[in-house]
This record gives C-alpha cells, sequence and structure tokens, in this order.
C-alpha cells in the first residue's frame, strides 16, 4: 500500500479499497512505528470520519477529487485551520492555527486526507531532527540513527508507510536530505511555485514547501494542484511551472567536479553517483563533467542569509501575540526576555544571534551584503549553466545519516554537510533527490537533479 497513483487510487476507484481500511492501514503503521517519534499528534478520529464520508461520497456516484483518498501527514510547520501548530517549539506551545496554508487547502479540496502532524528539527533548522522540543525523531532503516532534517519525521512518516505522501519545507536541504537519509523520494520546487501561505517562516526567500513520497508519479499528482499562483503570497508567480512538451531521448547533463571531489564526500556515495553519471552516458545522454569553482561559498552565503532572515522572521515571538508566554515576569521588558529565552531552544537563539550580528550596522557590508552579492553571482552562473545543460546532477548529502547525539559530530561539520543542497535554494531553482541504491551499512544513497526556474517537471523525465 505505498504508491498512491499506481496502485491505491486505482483499487479505491475500483471498489476493491474503502477510504476507511486504507486509514485503519496507515494508523495501524503509525502504532508500530511509534517508538520512532514521527507524529506529535495524530488526526485519529477526525481522519476516521473524513473516510467515512469519503466513501460515502464515492457509494452515492458524487463527484470527487482528482486527489480521492490520497492520506499525507504535515510538517509542523504548516497551518491547519483548527490544529495545533508549533514549528517543534516551546514557543508556540498550543498555539492554534486560525486558517488553513493554501497549499494544504489546495490538497484537502481534492479530497485528500491529513492523519497527523509530525515532528521536525525547530522553526525548520536543523540537519537531523535532533532539534526539537519534541525530541529526536528516528530513522526507520535504524533507529540509532538520525533520520535527517529539518523534515526528518516527514521522511520517516513515508519510508514507514504511515502516510501516502508528506509535505515538508526546503530552505536549504530539508526535503531532499531527509528523504536521501531514509530512502523516499523528496521534490523541492523553484522559489515562487508553491504559496508559502501559511508556512511558518524561517528564511522567506529560501523557503518552499516540498514534497516526499515514494514515487515521482505521486510527487507530480500532488504538485499538479499546489503550483498554483496565490495573490496571498507576493513571490507566488502566475503561470509558472512549464510542462515538458516532449519526453527528449537525450538530455544535456552537467555535473560539478569540485562535488565528486569534494574531501568530505563518502567514497560509497561519490561511487554510486559516478555510477548513476555511467548509466545515463550508456543510455545515450550526454553528461560532461564542468568546473563550478563557487562551490566553496555557498555553506557561508546560505548560512549568513538565512540566518539574516531568520532573526528578523523570528523578532515576531515575543510573548504578546502568539503561543507561549513566559508566567515568571515583573515588568514588559522581563516578559519579552524570559519568553524568547525559555521559549526558543539552543539551535534557534544561535541563528538568531548570528543573524542579527551580520545585519547589524558594523558588520552589514562584511558580511550580509557580501553574501548577498555572491548569492547575485551564484545565480548569474547557474543560468549560464542551465542554459547550455537541462540538468545538473550532485549527490545529495555527502555523508550517511549519524547516530543520535553523536557529539564529535559539531554543528560546524553539521552545517558544512548542506553543501549540496543549499544551492537550489540560493538561486530558487527547482531540485529533486531519489534514491539509487541500497548501501552496504544499511541505508541508502540518492543523488539530486536540477533544472532551470520553472523547470519542475522536466526532473521527472529524467529521473
Ligand atoms: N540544514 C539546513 C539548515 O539547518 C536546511 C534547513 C531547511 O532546509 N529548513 O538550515
Amino acid at each position: 500500500m505505498r504508491h498512491y497513483i499506481k496502485s491505491i487510487k486505482p483499487n479505491l476507484l475500483s471498489g476493491q479499497l474503502l477510504v476507511s481500511e486504507l486509514v485503519l492501514q496507515y494508523l495501524e503503521q503509525i502504532e508500530k512505528s511509534k517508538d520512532l517519534n514521527i507524529y506529535i499528534e495524530v488526526f485519529e478520529e477526525e481522519i476516521k470520519a473524513k473516510a467515512k464520508s469519503l466513501d460515502e461520497k464515492l457509494a452515492k456516484g458524487e463527484s470527487i477529487g482528482a486527489l480521492f483518498g490520497l492520506v499525507i501527514s504535515i510538517k509542523d510547520v504548516i497551518c491547519y485551520e483548527g490544529h495545533k501548530v508549533t514549528a517543534g517549539s516551546k514557543i508556540l506551545d498550543n498555539y492554534t492555527s486560525p486558517f488553513s496554508s493554501t497549499a494544504l487547502q489546495a490538497l484537502l479540496d481534492q479530497d485528500a486526507l491529513v492523519i497527523g502532524r509530525v515532528n521536525c528539527d525547530e522553526f525548520a533548522m536543523g540537519s537531523s531532527n535532533e532539534h526539537s522540543v519534541y525530541g529526536p525523531t528516528k530513522n526507520g532503516f535504524d533507529s540509532d540513527f538520525v533520520p535527517g532534517g529539518s523534515s526528518g519525521a516527514s521522511a520517516v512518516a513515508v519510508q514507514m508507510s504511515t502516510c501516502a505522501v508528506s509535505l515538508g519545507s526546503d530552505t536549504g536541504g530539508s526535503v531532499r536530505q531527509p528523504a536521501a537519509f531514509c530512502g523516499v523520494h523528496g521534490f523541492k520546487p523553484s522559489y515562487g511555485a508553491i504559496s508559502r501561505y501559511g508556512l511558518i517562516a524561517y528564511a522567506s526567500s529560501f523557503d518552499q514547501i516540498g514534497i516526499l513520497a515514494n514515487d515521482k508519479e505521486d510527487i507530480e499528482a500532488v504538485l499538479n494542484f499546489l503550483s498554483v499562483y496565490d495573490p496571498k503570497d507576493a513571490s507566488s508567480v502566475e503561470n509558472f511551472l512549464q510542462k515538458p512538451e516532449e519526453k527528449k531521448s537525450a538530455y544535456k547533463i552537467a555535473y560539478f567536479k569540485e562535488a565528486i571531489t569534494h574531501e568530505g564526500l563518502d567514497p560509497e556515495i561519490r561511487s554510486a553517483t559516478l555510477d548513476q553519471i555511467e548509466k545515463w552516458k550508456n543510455a545515450g545522454h550526454q553528461v560532461d563533467e564542468i568546473a563550478f569553482s563557487m562551490l566553496e561559498n555557498v555553506i557561508p552565503a546560505y548560512y549568513i542569509m538565512t540566518t539574516a532572515e531568520s532573526s528578523s522572521n523570528l523578532a515576531r515571538y515575543d510573548g504578546v501575540k502568539y503561543g507561549y508566554r513566559s508566567p515568571n515576569s515583573e515588568d514588559l521588558q522581563s516578559m519579552y526576555i524570559n519568553t524568547r529565552t525559555e521559549g526558543f531552544g539552543p539551535e534557534v537563539k544561535k541563528r538568531i544571534m548570528l543573524g542579527s550580528f551580520v545585519l547589524s550596522s558594523g558588520y552589514y557590508d562584511a558580511y550580509f551584503l557580501k553574501a548577498q552579492k555572491l548569492r547575485g553571482l551564484l545565480v548569474q552562473q547557474m543560468e549560464v549553466i542551465l542554459n547550455d545543460y537541462d540538468f545538473v546532477a550532485m549527490p545529495v548529502s555527502p555523508c550517511f545519516p549519524w547516530k543520535i547525539g553523536d557529539a564529535d559530530k559539531d554543528s560546524l561539520e553539521v552545517y558544512l554537510s548542506d553543501v549540496f543542497t543549499v544551492l537550489a535554494n540560493l538561486c530558487g531553482l527547482p531540485a529533486y533527490a531519489f534514491p539509487i541504491k541500497q548501501s552496504d551499512n544499511g541505508f541508502s544513497i540518492s543523488i539530486q537533479l536540477m533544472a532551470k526556474k520553472s523547470f519542475d517537471y522536466h526532473l521527472f523525465d529524467l529521473a
């Protein structure tokens, strides 16, 4: 019961499977995988009732939505009317959203159902799902290991068949990296393709809702409804995504020398990537190694700009308007300070401080402005490359999942492990990560493809 388009939907439509039965199967899977700490909240009674009404709708011959019976989970940064949403943080403790995100609503309108709200790194800041007030989520391949992050639990939710699709968010790889760590498919759209209205902000010029699923057919089916223009999001683009007119038999693919020779790249991941490149060549595609010397600049540019944006975005959590308010305060000033001190976790505080630092008047030119210039150069370079090539191929993560709580893994090393994913976000490009091989250590290896802005659907053709 893994693939929605290939097997679940046909069975639902032919009457071989009821939505109510399907939902029970998923609920059973949630129960079985409880120890992995995937779900913060399961909407059990609600989804059972919704399933029953969908079954009745079909039985009566009423018209049904294109995503009839698609069971999804949502990362705890996506607003769902009347449901709690906390971004994995104490500061949004008990916050209930008064509205649904545009993206989620689009799926609900097509008769999809939400089974629950899944864990994530606090405010989507992290690569391991360890920075959550609800504790770490564990990898379904081996529960001693991290599932990746920040949408770690979305990846495990799909990996453990607790839902067909999970909506995550990707600011610098948070959909693709956990998808790779858990052996599922992860897609990050072009910036502006999916509305951010109702997505709790981390770094607004990078954030996009992304899709985790078992195959590309399911991702495409969901993307068809998610990529609609939304006047409520100023960065939403009208008539944006281009569908390929015809499938080419031979593509031009580039890969970066600096990526494949990267000193941090695990040898097994390197050889799996090179094998995939060979396969593409043998299938008649043109694959070229090209130089991309700016790869070493992507991590500093990303962490300067995203911490700057997050320090501004997170200023709104002050104990007045949303969520948690410290009870131990004497006056307004101490209420702000205590609320933020008690409400935010250490990783979020670190990023707010870093962001405030790079935006401060004395350092703005040296850090923020420089990073902005770098971003402009990266955008230009990628435009040149993608005018010449259909796709750029890269590993997703240089390393395999690490052990939960690994004391040797310092935060700089974790930041550096985003080296292959942040480029797509810096440039607003679509990127798709999919598994290519089981690894010798019991995990999975993925590769990612990037394409020109708005060429999201083209990615699925080559994949
Ligand atoms: N690991 C990256 C970070 O910590 C990416 C996070 C994300 O995409 N939300 O910022």
